[in-house]
Order: C-alpha cells, then sequence, then structure tokens
C-alpha cells in the first residue's frame, strides 16, 4: 500500500488544550475576574451545608422564585441544609428534565453534644470529625465556629466565631517538635488521635464561682467563663449545646494564590465551587428548552445518609409534588428515564508532588477545564455508577459545539484509592447521569486548590449542559 499524504482526519489523536490558551480574550478575561471575585466572597461567606443554603435561597429570591412547587420558578428547603429547584422548560415535563446535582457539606470537626470542658488551665471543647479529613492538618491553625443552638423554646439560635477579624479564632495546639521524638517514629494514623482533636475555647477564669468539685487548680472556673461568654453573646446555656450543631472550621477567607493570582485557595471549594458554578449558569439560563431542576445536598462527604442527604425521598417527594401541580397525568418514572444528569462535584487533580499515585494518562490537570469521571467507586469499580458511553458520547458532543473545554480522568491510580459520589443515588431512577467537576489539588485539606479558569470553564460547562 502506498502511504497517502495530507489523509490523516482532524481530531485523530486526541489533543487537550489549555483553558488559558482557549480563554485568552479580553472579554473572557474579565468574565472570569468577575465570577472569582464573587466566588471567593461566596466561599469565604458560606462554609456550612446552612450558610450555602441560606446564600442559594437569597440569589433565587433575587431571581424571583417562589418557595412553591407548583410555581414555574420554585424552590423547597428541608431543614435549612438541603434545597431543590426548578424551572420550568419550554417542552412538557414528560421529555424529562436537565438535572444538576452538587454538595453543600464539607468535611469538619463537629462539636460533641457535650464538648466543653477545662484541663491545664485552658478551656477546652472535645470534637467529632465529619467526612474524610487528615487529622494533622487541623492543628495549629486559626478556627472559626460555625453553628446552630436551638432552645427548648424552638428557637434557633445562629453562631459565627472567628470570621470577622475583631473576633477571636479557635484552635489546636500541635505537640512541639522537642517531645514529638516518637511521635515521628508513629504511623500517622497512630499519631494523631480524634480525642486530642480539641479547640482551645478559653483560658482565663470567671470571676466567682460557687463550683468546688471540678478538676485542675481552676475548679472549672475557666468553663465557667466560657459558658458565661455563650451566654452573654448569644444567650444560651450549657444544655442547649445537646440540640445544637456547632462546626469547627478553618477561619479566614478565601485567597487568590500565586504570584499571578491565577488559583484560588480557600475551605470548600469540595463541593461549593460546583454548587457556585451550577447556580450560576441555572440563573443564566432563562427560558429553557427543558425543565431544569438542580439540588444541593447535605451529607454527601458521611455517604449521603439521612433526610437531608441523596439517599433520602427528599428529591423524589419534591418531584412528585411538582408532577402532581403542573403534569398530574404525566408518570414520574418515566420523566426519570427520560432525564438526562450531572453530578456536580470536584475531581482530584493531578499533584506534582505525588504524581506517583495517579495514572497520567488518566489523570485531571488544573486548568484543562471540568473533569468527567465515567466512574467512581474503588477496587474493580465497586460501588461504582458507571455513566453509559451513548451519554457521554452526547455530552461531548454538548460540549464540544458550545466550544468549552472539558477532561476525563478518573482519581488515582487502580487500587490506590477511590471515592464515590451522588451519582450512584440518582442512577437508580434509571436516568443518565455522570459525575463532572472542577479538578482541586489539596482536596478535603482545609485549603484547597482551583484553578481560577476551570471554575470559569465549569460554569460555561453546566450553562451549556442546562441550555441544551
Ligand atoms: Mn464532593
Ligand atoms: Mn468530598
Amino acid at each position: 500500500m502506498t502511504k497517502k499524504k495530507n489523509a490523516v482526519p482532524a481530531g485523530l489523536e486526541s489533543e487537550p488544550k489549555s483553558c488559558w490558551e482557549i480563554y485568552d480574550t479580553p472579554a473572557h478575561e474579565k468574565a472570569m475576574e468577575k465570577l472569582a471575585r464573587s466566588y471567593v466572597d461566596f466561599l469565604s461567606r458560606c462554609k456550612t451545608e446552612r450558610e450555602s443554603v441560606e446564600y442559594v435561597v437569597e440569589r433565587l429570591k433575587q431571581a424571583g422564585f417562589k418557595p412553591d412547587l407548583s410555581e414555574a420558578a420554585c424552590y423547597r428547603v428541608k431543614r435549612d441544609k438541603t434545597i431543590f429547584i426548578a424551572r420550568k422548560g419550554k417542552r412538557p415535563l414528560s421529555d424529562g428534565f436537565r438535572f444538576l446535582g452538587a454538595h453543600a457539606d464539607t468535611p469538619r470537626l463537629d462539636l460533641k453534644q457535650h464538648p466543653l470542658y477545662q484541663e491545664a488551665e485552658v478551656g477546652l471543647a472535645k470534637t467529632h470529625y465529619y467526612g474524610g479529613i487528615r487529622k494533622h492538618q487541623w492543628l495549629a491553625r486559626p478556627l472559626a465556629l460555625h453553628g446552630v443552638a436551638v432552645k427548648k423554646n424552638g428557637q434557633a439560635v445562629t453562631i459565627v466565631i472567628g470570621e470577622d477579624p475583631n473576633d477571636p479564632v479557635l484552635t489546636i495546639a500541635d505537640l512541639l517538635p522537642h517531645l514529638a521524638y516518637k511521635q515521628v517514629e508513629q504511623k500517622l494514623s497512630d499519631a494523631f488521635e480524634a480525642e486530642k482533636l480539641n479547640v482551645i475555647f478559653g483560658h482565663s477564669p470567671a470571676e466567682n464561682s460557687d463550683e468546688e468539685n471540678g478538676n485542675g487548680t481552676g475548679k472549672k472556673r475557666i468553663k465557667r467563663r466560657m459558658l458565661e461568654i455563650l451566654d452573654e453573646r448569644y444567650g444560651l446555656v450549657e444544655d442547649d449545646l445537646y440540640s445544637a450543631e456547632m462546626h469547627i472550621v478553618p477561619a479566614g477567607p478565601a485567597r487568590f494564590v500565586g504570584l499571578d493570582r491565577a488559583l484560588i485557595g480557600g475551605y470548600g471549594h469540595d463541593d461549593r465551587v460546583c454548587l457556585f458554578a451550577a447556580l450560576e449558569a441555572f440563573l443564566r439560563a432563562d427560558q429553557p428548552e427543558y425543565t431544569q431542576v438542580v439540588v444541593f445536598w447535605d451529607k454527601e462527604e458521611i455517604g449521603s445518609e439521612g433526610s437531608t442527604g441523596a439517599k433520602s425521598k427528599f428529591f423524589e417527594y419534591c418531584l412528585m409534588d411538582m408532577l402532581e401541580a403542573w403534569e398530574p397525568k404525566t408518570k414520574l418514572h418515566h420523566v426519570m428515564e427520560l432525564s438526562k444528569a450531572v453530578s456536580a462535584d470536584v475531581h482530584g487533580a493531578l499533584d506534582p508532588d505525588f504524581q506517583e499515585l495517579h495514572d497520567k494518562l488518566n489523570a485531571a490537570l488544573l486548568g484543562y477545564g471540568p473533569c468527567f469521571c465515567k466512574f467512581t467507586g474503588h477496587r474493580g469499580k465497586v460501588g461504582a455508577n458507571d455513566a453509559h458511553p451513548e451519554y457521554v458520547a452526547w455530552l461531548r458532543n454538548v460540549l464540544d459545539e458550545a466550544g468549552v473545554p472539558w477532561q476525563m480522568a478518573e482519581l488515582g491510580r487502580v487500587d490506590l484509592g477511590g471515592g464515590g459520589t451522588v451519582a450512584k443515588y440518582l442512577a437508580e431512577y434509571g436516568m443518565d447521569i455522570i459525575d463532572f467537576g472542577t479538578p482541586v489539588l489539596s482536596m478535603h485539606s482545609p485549603f484547597e486548590i482551583i484553578s481560577k479558569v476551570d471554575l470559569y470553564a465549569t460554569t460555561l460547562a453546566y450553562e451549556a449542559f442546562l441550555k441544551k
């Protein structure tokens, strides 16, 4: 056979392109900067699922959405921690809907229900960690308290300490190197114990105390002082902490990172970056062809459990009520089976210092756009939602037509780890679904990193998906 010249078809070989090259115009740069600034503001403000849902409701109200699922632009909130949002399309619901789901909860330290005590002249609070944390990352750094306590009369008291520059912060002390000779020889899992993640809450004693049976030389007067302050500032007594959800999170705002300010560092990109991008995309995509549904869940980080997690019936109940109001004759399972969904969740980016833990051919790169993860799970794809190739092809086409860059990856080398998302719980309904979100460095750490250009590309990708 003779070799033909110039016979190579376009795109024969996959050639990924950096988003920085694709969005290299003043218009894109301006829009990217604007988006990044409002995201940094959001991330600095919203550190818990409640705060994120409150932010989302604020934005929805501004856009004219009503908390009534019979309306064409509507939402419903469950326990202030999860939210269902919908907007009617031109086509009937019987043609299916476009769905974006992200999660609003983030790994952190929760206060135990009986947290306060004093030891060695320090007032402390005991914690129970939530989600997958690396315990040593939470030591010797400024921390804040975000939470809600519900008093016996039902009154909810919101607490934020450690964010205002005039506020004090909290912290967990770490061992000095001089006494860490033994600890540095230990396995990480033995060296850092959950029961030693105790947060420093105070130090000075209460002026008057009738406590005589306390421990330490302060006779519980330090603990008494902490309670006095909670009473003065929030009207809380110790028993109110039994009916409270108090979260210890990294203190301080999100920041641009790098000399060029091209990265964004902050607490909770997982999964607030996808939540933010999904909300932005949703609010832009007015008058859609298909009905659009967006849900932001709680409890993803602990397996999507409980009445506010993705395993709950909340999503289904909302759809049932919406269907009854909009199209009572249409069957729910028909709508589900015709729907197309994106599990908007972040993906671990290739770590420059730990490249050996990734299969570089199948790793997500910072700056190369939102990342598809065809399947999640661990080992032999155990616990995975594995998206169908027909659906992946459809999505490729949507994004390529819209000119939005994307990448395809899996999390780490086979057998070295893994993870799951909400996708598998939605796949049960028979809808097409795939994981698709922003690459993150230092995931689940108190200071996660994303690329500004990936935030921009993710938003445009979600927008293209919702509109198609
Ligand atoms: Mn996530
Ligand atoms: Mn996570």
